[in-house]
């Protein structure tokens, strides 16, 4: 390799190389498991080169090869039988950590995209960053202990309920944790010590990313995601990829002026969105105690009787989806968190509100659904930011791991 080196055509030839095994190792680990016929397809390169990208991540332990069970069909359908190339969870792992205004959420999840195995705790009321970071890292410390012993770490992601910068990663404004510009990232590395590789992303943005690489909006390349706590915010997808603003702070719809709205918001404006249709304006509309908000799901059920104040709620959330039907022309408009259960209760209401508001051809095109990954798409969507680098390069991220300590 080092005399090729020597001359211009080897590094390049080594450029492509990588490119095409992080690229093979994307379509694997989005796919689940894919055919080596199917990977010979998509990346449009011959069967040997295929054979060799597919070796090499065996030989990293990314992957494992299967032949299709007797009988069954291969993932490539018909034709001559096609070895399965399936991704290895608990090889690489990563932590995904979903903070929430009431819990704090901790998952491993692995290669695939699969959830290993999760830790709950309800975040200090204060919402004191030193604290917070203090809990999830012995929320990580737990699960990394419990994780297969030849497991590699290769990323940690938070999803904050607010905007993050870009570029330094600092959460300029969460207003339902009461955080002005808190560099929650550096609390977690100094915490964590070594080379962490901590990043964070807004949780709408991340529930977004989930629901169109695993859930609702895999076959679509324009959608929005609705994340829906005590806050409400906002993912887009344009033309397969997020839309994400200057600085990463687009998003926000929960923070547009409701007409009519009197509550006062966390942000210091009056009648914001999600004061009309957030987890405490759903509670009050179903008489849910604001101490008792963990048993918000109960009064939600499918069968329970919809109280007046509901049908009003979801006439408010119509209302506003037809103002992002008329922005963004969305194929597919997936209502995550309470909205998930609220949905399917006024579903009507719902309906015929956005159909008034929003103008006749883009609502025609716009489906409202509830998320193809339930109540995970926040966290699975850190989980994919989280395996960003491994995914980008393959055998600089596994060098890189392996020259760090681990962190148990
Ligand atoms: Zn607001």
């Amino acid at each position: 390799m080092a005399s090729s080196r020597r001359h211009g055509t080897g590094t390049n030839q080594e450029a492509v190389r990588r490119h095409n095994l992080a690229t093979l190792l994307g379509h694997v680990h989005r796919s689940g498991g894919v055919s080596r016929a199917q990977l010979t397809e998509r990346m449009a390169l011959n069967r040997s080169t295929i054979g060799d990208l597919v070796r090499q991540l065996d030989d990293l332990a990314l992957v494992s090869q299967e032949v299709p069970e007797a009988g069954a069909t291969s993932r490539a359908g018909v034709g001559r039988p096609s070895l399965d190339v399936i991704p290895d969870p608990q090889s690489v792992i990563v932590l995904a950590a979903e903070l929430g205004v009431d819990m704090l959420e901790v998952a491993r999840v692995g290669l695939g995209g699969s959830v290993l195995e999760r830790l709950s705790r309800p975040t200090p009321l204060d919402h004191d960053p030193g604290a917070l970071a203090d809990l999830l890292v012995d929320m990580a410390q737990a699960l990394l202990a419990a994780a297969d012993p030849g497991s590699r770490l290769v990323g940690i992601s938070v999803a904050v309920p607010g905007v993050v910068n870009d570029v330094d990663g600092v959460v300029r404004f969460a207003p339902n944790l009461g955080w002005s510009d808190v560099d929650f990232r550096a609390s977690l590395a100094e915490r964590l010590g070594g080379d962490a590789r901590v990043r964070l992303g807004n949780d709408a943005e991340l529930g977004a990313l989930a629901e169109h690489i695993r859930g609702a909006g895999r076959s679509h390349s324009h959608l929005v995601y609705l994340s829906a706590d005590v806050g409400v915010g906002g993912g887009v997808i344009v033309e397969g990829q997020p839309m994400r603003g200057a600085s990463g702070y687009a998003g926000e719809v929960g923070h547009q002026r409701f007409d009519g709205g009197e509550t006062r918001c966390r942000c210091g404006n009056l009648g914001c969105w999600e004061t009309e249709i957030g987890s405490y304006a759903v509670a009050d509309a179903v008489g849910c105690p604001q101490h008792q908000m963990h048993l918000l799901q109960e009064y939600l059920r499918p069968g329970m009787p919809v109280t007046p104040e509901l049908r009003r709620l979801g006439q408010h959330l119509g209302v506003g989806l037809g103002g992002l039907v008329n922005v963004f022309n969305p194929e597919v408009i997936i209502l995550g968190g309470v909205l998930r259960w609220v949905l399917p209760l006024v579903r009507e209401e719902v309906h015929d509100a956005l159909v008034t508001w929003a103008l006749p051809a883009p609502a025609q095109e716009a489906e409202i659904v509830v998320p193809g990954l339930g109540g995970d798409s926040v966290i699975i969507g850190a989980a994919e930011l989280a395996f960003g680098d491994l995914l980008a390069d393959p055998v600089a991220t596994l060098q890189r791991v392996e020259r760090t300590p681990s962190l148990s």
